[in-house]
């Protein structure tokens, strides 16, 4: 199979790998949707690999037992590698499993779990049946285009009776705006990039406001009539973000943190006198699963401007260079085109 490979700064391509073979609950998945995420950071640097890649559709192709899915079932491929028998996996939040890397246990598989490519390995009850009607492009926006997000509103319980800010609009951001609006709350963002500002604006966001502005603070308390947000979610990583966050939440309200931020200095008493709840949210539980699908298929024309780029894999090198200028939305590879 054809697997992406990257060579060194800014040189990427295809290379050939043996393709990989069903085994114990593991099955062979054909992969014909590969959205993008954050991999694209490292394209710049010196360093080489072949294993790109955590979100994918597709097709089951190939077995080796008797289990939750059959050949030609269309199908979404969860990320991580979960232990599949601890009591967070059990619960079906094995995002949060202690033990993810349980990838084959066969060396000459264990690479087969990047989604960059034509096939994947993935254990059966990792894949979440497709409604008649998705594309497998639509339908690989329930892996972290959606995800992230959907998990975080409902952690917060975000509905038509909240404002919510989105700090940073990245694609998980950006999928942060469709999942809110969805919900019917008001939704105000935060970014300094015109291109995605704007693409929020498309989404459904009421207003963008721009980070570098000295009085950023203050624009967003003039939009909620003083009294700052009801909820917010981190989808930046940067640090300022959370600090803006925590100013500009109201007493009671709640934030998430997606963004992965390294570090942030916070006072307890900010946290404690307004009484915030802080969530930290990693993909979505298993149970949610019917609930995001029947969420795809109402949002399909928010998922077409979401979208804004498809690439064949044969041209990861434009594919990652485009997403380097932030000039797109999500971006999605055909393994087979
Ligand atoms: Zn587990
Ligand atoms: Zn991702």
């Amino acid at each position: 199979m054809k697997v992406v490979a990257k060579f060194g700064p800014e040189s990427a391509g295809l290379i050939d790998k043996p393709d990989p073979v069903a085994e114990g609950e593991f099955v062979v998945v054909k992969i014909y949707s590969a959205p993008m995420c954050t991999e694209y950071k490292g394209f710049k640097n010196e360093g080489t690999g072949d294993r790109f890649g955590h979100e994918a559709a597709g097709e089951v192709v190939e077995i080796a037992q008797e289990g939750t899915v059959k050949i030609g079932d269309r199908v979404v491929v969860m990320p991580h590698y979960p232990c599949g028998k601890c009591y967070l996996c059990l619960a079906g939040e094995y995002a949060h499993c202690r033990d993810d890397q349980q990838a084959p246990n066969v060396p000459e598989q264990a690479g087969m779990t990047a989604t960059y490519a034509q096939y994947i390995l993935k254990r059966d009850w990792q894949l979440v049946p497709i409604p008649e009607g998705i594309s497998y492009h639509h339908a690989g926006m329930a892996c972290c285009g959606l995800g992230s997000t959907f998990n975080a509103m409902r952690l917060m319980n975000v509905n038509a009776l909240d404002t919510v800010l989105i700090a940073g609009l990245g694609p998980i951001g950006l999928g942060g705006v469709i999942n809110a609006v969805y919900r019917g709350a008001h939704v105000i963002a935060v970014e300094s990039h015109p291109y995605r500002a704007a693409l929020a604006k498309k989404l459904g966001a009421a207003a963008v406001v721009n980070p570098q502005d000295a009085d950023v603070v203050d624009q967003i308390r003039d939009l909620t009539g003083g009294s700052g947000v009801d909820k917010g979610i981190e989808c930046s990583a940067a640090s300022e973000a959370v600090r803006l966050l925590i100013d500009i939440t109201r007493p009671k309200g709640h934030i998430a943190l997606i963004g992965g931020v390294r570090e942030v200095a916070i006072q307890g008493g900010e946290i404690i006198n307004k009484g915030l709840t802080l969530h930290g949210t990693r993909h979505y539980d298993l149970p949610s699963t019917p609930a995001m699908m029947r969420m795809i298929t109402q949002v399909k024309p928010q998922l077409d401007t979401f979208i804004t780029h498809s690439f064949p894999m044969r041209q990861i090198q434009e594919a990652w260079a485009l997403q380097c200028t932030h000039d797109c939305g999500k971006v999605v590879l055909d393994p087979w085109a």
